[in-house]
Parts: structure tokens; C-alpha cells; sequence
């Protein structure tokens, strides 16, 4: 155990984010160095608890208990392979988990979690400085080949696995990088595009081949590729986008949030000086209140926005845990994000309980205000509210309210793989398809979800195909598909 009464003489701790005004000039990464002894006496908090509810939160089975006592002990390289052993990516999901972990956290009963995910951060990062994150290359091949498609964390993770565990694994994606949403998704300030960068090299010098450009299904047949290989892993993510079919709706200006983000963080990579999609000195609005309407807010300020407004068709959530929502559960909570503050600080609104019913065009057919109105809650079957109606500007605007599955045509469609209700590739306990040989794991088969559990399916599913290969598996046991955190 850490130090037995941390959590009673220390308080709960994070990093400082750089100040507003010195950020939004910039697209790095929002938070303040914290440094190794607070960080040390933060883990110090854990109480090793007896049943440790942040495993059960924690959708990887994350070892927390034991890498926070480690950490507290200053030993950071056994801490780095303890974390290692359950998370391929760290870094990924120390920067941008919601941590349900921290929900479930003990502690989090009648005093402030411990900073599970900022600890992980800080795991990760420390190990590669020190150089202690080498490639792992398998020391007996296989001779089985397997193609992923998708490179996402999903992608990633399973790739990961079955190339350690012997098999000649090639990663196809059709974007020119490697990533998913990672890449083009996720903007820079969230998280810096290096830290893909050197896992993808890791990858290659652990032998796995990454073939871009490829559009699986148009530039290589479903046929094809299951002649070529042994097994096949989908992990296309969940690409159909959620629209908005109200008048006005094909007026210039208004976009698709992952029509919007891609080449703003392609401007990052070096693709082009400016977005074309470019919000500066616009009035913005972006439609919908979860993480990827947040990334749009920082990405439009960053821009250089006139003004930045946010409209949620929710009720705004509470800002403490409600009782219908009791711990160890994840609760719906009122965030305010690094982009929120930035949001707030320009004087932006986050509005909640809108439903937008029109975009008003000009003559030359751009889009130049939207029309919304105030809605009563979910239990109303959000009724509009009579004589609220209203107009606000809008120079362009951004759609993020989520995604509606896997896309159909194409690879899945060649497949014959069974879906779901919901439009998401079916799969059973191993990950394994309706199509013999084939796997899914990832938003494709959970639908739109974190990336936290992307790398715990592409993990469990990389399980289910090696042992498809092999006969039996000696990777991690799966998490089953229909697991879900403490909700
Ligand atoms: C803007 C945005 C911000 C987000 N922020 C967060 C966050 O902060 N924290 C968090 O936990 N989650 C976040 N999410 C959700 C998270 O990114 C996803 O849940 C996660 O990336 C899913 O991983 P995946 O590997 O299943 O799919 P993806 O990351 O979507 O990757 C799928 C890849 O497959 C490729 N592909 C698809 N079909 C083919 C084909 N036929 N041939 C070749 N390649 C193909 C696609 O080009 C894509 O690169 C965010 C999502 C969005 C959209
Ligand atoms: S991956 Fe997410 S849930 Fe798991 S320990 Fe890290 S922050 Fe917590």
C-alpha cells in the first residue's frame, strides 16, 4: 500500500492548465508541467483498498492500486510495466480517458478521488524519456497472416498484440496516416500527434506493416483480402455521422464536425498553412455538447473566431453527483473542458435545452444565422417551448452530435457480416464475426464509444484471433463484449 494516511494529509491535486490567453495562441498541449514529488505524493492517496472498484471502473482492468504504490515508492520503471501489462497506449487514454476509474474510486465517496489518470499520464511519459518504451519484436514467428483494417487504437492495440505474439500482421487504412480518430479526430491541443508518431515506429520495429491509402473494399476486395490472409480484424469505428435534416441544412458554412476537425489538424501535420474550413472572425456555433462539440470550440478559437456559441438539445447537467446516479457509477456530470474555459473567457455561451429548427441563408447561399428553440426535457419528448423561438448569427457551423455505426457498403457489405439492431457488426464472446475467420472489435462492433475501450476490445479481440490461428492464445483474457463500467 502507499503511504497509509496520504489520503488523509494530502488533498487531491492535478496539473495547472497554461493560462487562456497564452494557449489559444497556440495548438500544444493545454496543461502545466506537475513534476515527479507531487505527483509522488498524489498516489500516495490510494488506499489500496481491498476490493479496488477503479479495476471494476476502469474498462482495461487497469492495476491501479499497485502502479500508484510503486509510483509513490519512486519506482517508475516497475510502474510503466505493471500499466503495460493491461494498456497498450497509455498515453492515449492518460490524456483523453474520462476516467471512469475516478468515478469508482473509493476515496470518491465522501472525499475527492485519487488523480488515478494523471498518475498514468505521468507513468507513460516519464518511461519514454528515460527510454525504458523499446520495441518488443516476437522471439518464435508464426507464419500466420493477418489483416486488420483500421488503424484507430482498436486497430492499433490488436495489431499490437498479434504481432508480438508471432503473427506477420498488416494494418490497413485508408486515411494517409495512421490513427483513426486519434489522428484526425482528436485536435493537437488535446493531444500532440507525436505521441502516435513514435508508437506507430514502435510498431514497425516490432514488424508491424501499415499500408495507407488503402480503402478496404473499394482498393482491395473483400475476397482479396481474405484469400491473403489467415484471419481478418475489422476496426473501421463508427463513420456514419448523426445529420440534421432541418431547411437550410445544404447552405455553405454549415459542416460536419469530422468534416470540420480533419483539416484543422492536418494543418498541424503540415498539409496546408490554413484550414479551408477556417473560423476566423466568425460568428460559430457548433451543434451538440459532448467531447467533439468541445474539440470544435478550441479548434474555432484557435482560429480566431468572432464568437463561439455551444447548443445542447439536453436539460444542462447537474454539477455534483445526483442520487439516481450513486456511486461506483460513471455520473453525467456538467464538464468544463479545456475548451470550455476558453469558451467562457471569450464570453461564449453554452446553451442547453435548444433544438435548432432552421439555417437562414444570404443571397449568395452561405449560411448567416440559425433559427433555435427552447425545448422542455426528454420526459416531454423535448416539446418546444411556444413564443421561444430565436435567431442567433451564425457564419458556420459545426454538427456534433455523434455518430449513427459502422459504414455499410463497401467492406461489411462484400463481408456478408451480420449487424445489429443498431447497425453495429455483431460479434460473439471472442470477438468473432458471423463470418468464419473474421473479427471485429472497437466502435465498428460497440458502436460510438471511448477510446479506452477500443484498446481493451482491439486487445480481447486480437486474443480471440490468435487462438483462432494457434489452437489457444496465451494473450490477456478478453473483456466480453457486452461489459460495460460500473453504470
Ligand atoms: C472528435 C472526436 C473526439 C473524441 N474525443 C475523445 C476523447 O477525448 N476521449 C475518448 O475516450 N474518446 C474520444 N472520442 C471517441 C474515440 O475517438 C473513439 O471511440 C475511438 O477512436 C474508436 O476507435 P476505433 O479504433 O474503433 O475507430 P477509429 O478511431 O474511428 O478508427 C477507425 C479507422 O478505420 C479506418 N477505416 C474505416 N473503414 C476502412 C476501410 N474500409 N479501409 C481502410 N480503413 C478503414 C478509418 O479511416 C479510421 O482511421 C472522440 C471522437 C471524436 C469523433
Ligand atoms: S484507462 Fe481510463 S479508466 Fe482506465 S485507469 Fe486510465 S484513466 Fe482510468
Amino acid at each position: 500500500m502507499a503511504d497509509p494516511k496520504g489520503f488523509l494529509t494530502v488533498q487531491r491535486e492535478l496539473p495547472k492548465r497554461r493560462p487562456v490567453d497564452v494557449r489559444i495562441r497556440s495548438w500544444s498541449e493545454v496543461y502545466e508541467d506537475f513534476g515527479k514529488d507531487r505527483l509522488e505524493k498524489q498516489a500516495s492517496r490510494c488506499m489500496d483498498c481491498g476490493i479496488p472498484f477503479c479495476h471494476q471502473g476502469c474498462p482495461l482492468g487497469n492495476l491501479i492500486p499497485e502502479w500508484n504504490d510503486l509510483v509513490y515508492r519512486s519506482d517508475w520503471h516497475e510502474a510503466v510495466e505493471r500499466l503495460h501489462a493491461t494498456n497498450n497506449f497509455p498515453e492515449f487514454t492518460g490524456k483523453l480517458c474520462p476516467a471512469p476509474c475516478e468515478a469508482a474510486c473509493v476515496l470518491g465517496i465522501n472525499q475527492e478521488p485519487v488523480t488515478i489518470k494523471r498518475v498514468e499520464a505521468e507513468i507513460i511519459d516519464r518511461a519514454w524519456d528515460e527510454g525504458w518504451v523499446t520495441p518488443q519484436p516476437p522471439t518464435v514467428k508464426t507464419g500466420k497472416k493477418v489483416a486488420v483494417v483500421g488503424s484507430g487504437p482498436a486497430g492499433l492495440a490488436a495489431a499490437q498484440q498479434l504481432t508480438r505474439a508471432g503473427h506477420d500482421v498488416v494494418v490497413y487504412e485508408r486515411a494517409d496516416r495512421v490513427g483513426g480518430l486519434l489522428r484526425y479526430g482528436i485536435p493537437e491541443f488535446k493531444m500532440e500527434k507525436r505521441h502516435v508518431d513514435r508508437r506507430v515506429a514502435q510498431m514497425r520495429a516490432e514488424g508491424t506493416e501499415f499500408r495507407t491509402s488503402v480503402d478496404v473494399g473499394v482498393d482491395i476486395t473483400a475476397d482479396e483480402l481474405r484469400a491473403e490472409y489467415d484471419a481478418v480484424l475489422l476496426a473501421g469505428g463508427a463513420t456514419v455521422r448523426r445529420d440534421l435534416p432541418v431547411p437550410g441544412r445544404d447552405l455553405k458554412g454549415v459542416y460536419q464536425a469530422m468534416e470540420y476537425l480533419p483539416p484543422a489538424n492536418r494543418v498541424q501535420e503540415g498539409d496546408f498553412p490554413a484550414s479551408p474550413i477556417d473560423a476566423a472572425g466568425k460568428h460559430v456555433v457548433v451543434i451538440g455538447g459532448g467531447d467533439t462539440g468541445a474539440d470544435c470550440i478550441g479548434t474555432a478559437i484557435r482560429q480566431g473566431a468572432a464568437s463561439v456559441t455551444q447548443l445542447e438539445i439536453m436539460p444542462q447537467p447537474p454539477a455534483a453527483r445526483p442520487g439516481h446516479q450513486p456511486w461506483p457509477t460513471y455520473p453525467m456530470l456538467f464538464k468544463m473542458e479545456s475548451a470550455h474555459e476558453e469558451l467562457a473567457d471569450m464570453g461564449g455561451d453554452r446553451v442547453y435545452a435548444v433544438s435548432t429548427t432552421a439555417f437562414l441563408g444570404d443571397d449568395d447561399g452561405n449560411v448567416r444565422a440559425l433559427r433555435l428553440v427552447e425545448v422542455g426535457g426528454p420526459d416531454t419528448g423535448f416539446a418546444p417551448v411556444e413564443g421561444s423561438e430565436r435567431e442567433i448569427p451564425a457564419q458556420l457551423v459545426t454538427l456534433a452530435m455523434g455518430f449513427l455505426g459502422p459504414q455499410r457498403e463497401g467492406l461489411l457489405e462484400q463481408l456478408g457480416v451480420e449487424l445489429d439492431q443498431r447497425s453495429n457488426v455483431v460479434r460473439d464472446a471472442d470477438y468473432k464475426t458471423s463470418v468464419d475467420g473474421v473479427y471485429v472489435a472497437g466502435d465498428m462492433g460497440r458502436g460510438q464509444s471511448l477510446i479506452v475501450w477500443a484498446i481493451a476490445e482491439g486487445r480481447s479481440a486480437a486474443r480471440g484471433v490468435d487462438a483462432h490461428l494457434t489452437g489457444e492464445s496465451a494473450l490477456p483474457y478478453p473483456i466480453p463484449p457486452t461489459a460495460r463500467p460500473i453504470a
